[in-house]
């Protein structure tokens, strides 16, 4: 079999055989494929599309390209947590410590940013030392030992999506429905959890851009996850603004903090009870989604929540310190406010726009291996709906250049439109596929 006429099948917009994606999954995984065949394959996937079977096969690939995980050593149902990426997003750095202080065990694989997005595993390495490269041991002894764990794909766990993954986010093909639909399912199969949440975000944030995608996109996951029989949920969430407050690594990490120390704003709120009692409700900790958000809200009031974040940060080599004392977070050193130029309503916010503000500052990498500045990044002040004087601070940069700032900057504010009449605040929870 050769690459090239894999790579001009697919360009023709015709269906690749079982044998040809184990073919190339196998190949490029153990460095038989170079990168410049498989950018190319994967630009070829992005316009022509996979039928679900090619769908379903690629991620089988995928999850069988290391070990799988059995995590039937713990006791109950592990659940996991994945989200197809946005911007701002922090949810699942909330939503591990917050399950598993409900005694329901996590096993998260999370993943680096890709495109405008940010990703978990970025943003934990905030805290000083954090290890999230931990072996698969490591891994299952923490679920037991405290109830959650987080790491990053390794040589071991799903290494096709680990060299995927980095090579789609330099080479315009991360918006494609089966290669996010392969990378997320294939990571969620090998960690081994019984049950999987996905937040499907949808919206100028997200890789689908409305919800009719996004629904696709759920429907896809959904079946893969009940075909290697797990049980799973997809919550369709909206992204045609930050979710929350702060974009960029330590910032986010700052925010999710505050969140669970019972001090988190509305928006991200609304979207961990929302994901985390579909969580709780997979894993039989409750009947219904309103116990199930009762007991969120009762773990973050009683400090639960807030101390097992201590406990999985000093699990993993971190420095749990830091969740009380943000100053020994990555900080920028020029922080300042960035005025509206105009009065009026806040109509739209371009929320990849936003997402790339991050990356100019230096939050996200242009090519593979790219160090990421994990102390830039934006606090906003005046979301959708939110009336604003000129002059007022619509966001707070941080940044760590002159140059970069000024740049990132002008690009926030043209990002946003304003309207002189009242604008309704964007609705969070577009929908759950079951
Ligand atoms: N998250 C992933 O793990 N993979 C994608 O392709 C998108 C989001």
């Amino acid at each position: 079999m050769r690459m090239n006429d894999l790579i001009t099948k697919k360009r023709d917009g015709k269906a690749l055989s079982n044998e040809e994606i184990a073919f190339m999954i196998e190949g490029y995984t153990k460095g038989s494929l170079p990168d410049y065949q498989m950018s190319a394959m994967l630009m070829a996937i992005y316009y022509q599309g996979m039928n679900d079977e090619e769908t379903t096969c690629l991620t089988k690939c995928m999850a069988d390209s290391g070990e799988l995980l059995d995590l039937s050593a713990i006791k109950g149902i592990k659940v996991d947590k994945h989200s197809t990426g946005g911007v701002g997003d922090k949810a699942s750095i909330v939503l591990v410590p917050v399950i598993a202080a409900c005694n329901l065990p996590v096993a998260k694989l999370s993943g680096r940013g890709l495109g405008f997005t940010g990703g978990t595993i970025d943003k934990l390495e905030s805290f000083p030392s954090f290890n999230t490269d931990i072996d698969t041991g490591t891994f299952t002894d923490n679920i037991n030992n405290i109830g959650a764990a987080i790491m990053s794909q390794t040589e071991a766990l799903c290494p096709a999506d680990k060299k995927l993954y980095a090579l789609r986010d330099v080479t315009a093909t991360v918006e494609s429905m089966p290669l996010i639909a392969s990378s997320i399912m294939s990571k969620k199969i090998a960690a081994g959890a019984d049950a999987i949440v996905l937040e499907v975000m949808s919206g100028s944030g997200a890789f689908m851009k409305n919800d009719e995608d996004a629904r696709k996109l759920s429907e896809i996951m959904v079946r893969i996850g009940s075909l290697a029989g797990r049980k799973c949920v997809a919550v369709i969430t909206d992204m045609d603004e930050p979710l929350g407050r702060s974009v960029g690594n330590s910032l986010e990490i700052i925010e999710a903090l505050e969140t669970l120390k019972g001090r988190g704003n509305r928006e991200l709120m609304e979207v961990i009870k929302t994901l985390g009692s579909q969580m709780l409700l997979l894993g039989e900790r409750v009947e219904n989604e309103a116990q199930g958000e009762a007991m969120i809200e009762e773990v973050i009031s009683n400090g639960k929540a807030i101390e097992k974040m201590r406990q999985i940060v000093s699990a993993q080599g971190g420095d749990p310190h830091a969740v009380d004392d943000y100053t020994l977070l990555p900080q920028a050193s020029i922080v300042e406010q960035i005025e509206s130029p105009q009065s009026g309503y806040v109509e739209s916010i371009r929320c990849d726009e936003v997402g790339m503000c991050v990356h100019t500052l230096g939050g996200g990498r242009s090519v593979k291996d790219d160090p990421v500045d994990l102390s830039v990044g934006l606090v906003i002040n005046k979301k959708v709906g939110d009336f604003v004087n000129v002059g007022e601070p619509l966001a707070e940069i941080h940044a760590n250049s002159r140059q970069k700032a000024d740049e990132a900057k002008q690009r926030f504010i043209e990002a946003y439109s304003f309207s002189p009449s009242p604008v309704s605040h964007l609705k969070l929870i577009h929908g759950i596929v079951k």
